[in-house]
């Protein structure tokens, strides 16, 4: 064998490690829409995930009219979308017209959500049910969970209850059904879990004892993060995820938490946050995951 010229070694290591990262590595592009909205996009796959609505409540952050626009006309970079991924049907995360309007001009686009918020949509949208073969339907018993392959992506939906909201001792939010998506595209490990906050991964581990799910890139609601630190490592525990990006932020209260942002770096080394709607991020995932 031919000696390696001494000053030719640490190229040499260099391209060995740039070629692994290369060859061994996934990504996951993130582009934030709105609230909980989301254009999630790997090697082979694109989704959209709570991505049409219009509503603020006064409250939440809303798509741009533009945004809007080009996700319904699949103006880069919303072209070759896969699914359309739905939790549940607050107004803040589904917009029936703007939902149906898009099965309409894309009728290979499945959705992907739960009997609830198929027939919410229906109700607002008088023959929405004949778009039924684009419907992906996903619906699991509370604190149960079902798989689907869609579109070749590995899906489950979790029913995970959907925060509490007291009002007179009532919850507000008891006939909401939420789901939690678990997605894997191109070997990537996704979760998104709409509105819910860790009681509803306590619940579902009192029936699943050991669940584990290993993800790459956790989308929780913000207030997760804020929880009962005992309840809140319960979930992480579930989870292990390597990135974590909190959603639903009011904009109101989006400066108070870039301002906590490198404290919460120390409890959440791999926190994420986007505070601009369409503001990217191309997330890089190890493969010594
Ligand atoms: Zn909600």
């Amino acid at each position: 064998m031919l000696p390696i010229p001494r000053f030719l070694l640490p190229f040499l290591l260099l391209a060995l490690v740039c070629f692994n990262a290369a060859g061994q590595s996934k990504s996951l592009n993130v582009t934030y829409i709105a609230n909980e909205g989301f254009l999630l996009r790997s090697d082979h796959h694109k989704v959209l995930i709570d991505a049409l609505f219009d509503e603020s409540y006064g409250a939440f952050a809303v798509p741009d009219k533009a945004v809007l626009q080009n996700i319904q006309q699949s103006v880069a970079p919303f072209d070759s979308i896969d699914a359309l991924f739905l939790t549940h049907y607050h107004k803040d995360h589904c917009n029936p017209v703007l939902i149906n309007q898009y099965l309409d001009k894309h009728p290979a686009t499945p959705l992907v959500t739960s009997k609830p918020s198929l027939v919410f949509i229906d109700g607002d949208c008088f023959g929405f049910v004949t778009k039924q073969t684009q419907f992906r339907e996903m619906t699991p018993a509370a604190n149960q969970s079902v798989n689907k392959t869609v579109a070749g992506m590995q899906v489950t939906a979790y029913g995970l209850k959907h925060l509490t909201y007291l009002r007179n001792g009532i919850d507000l939010e008891q006939y909401m059904f939420n789901i939690s998506f678990l997605i894997d595209m191109d070997g990537v490990k996704i979760f998104h879990s709409g509105d819910i906050m860790p009681e509803a991964f306590s619940r579902y581990l009192a029936l699943h004892k050991g669940w584990n799910l290993h993800t790459d890139v956790a989308f929780l609601y913000y207030k997760m993060l804020e929880a009962d630190p005992k309840e809140l490592k319960q979930v992480l525990d579930v989870l292990r995820p390597r990135y974590i990006v909190p959603m639903h932020i009011p904009p109101t209260e989006i400066a108070q938490w870039q301002a906590k942002l490198s404290e919460l770096k120390k409890q959440f080394p791999g926190i994420i946050f986007f505070a601009q709607p369409m503001e990217k991020e191309t997330l890089t995932i190890p493969s010594n995951k």
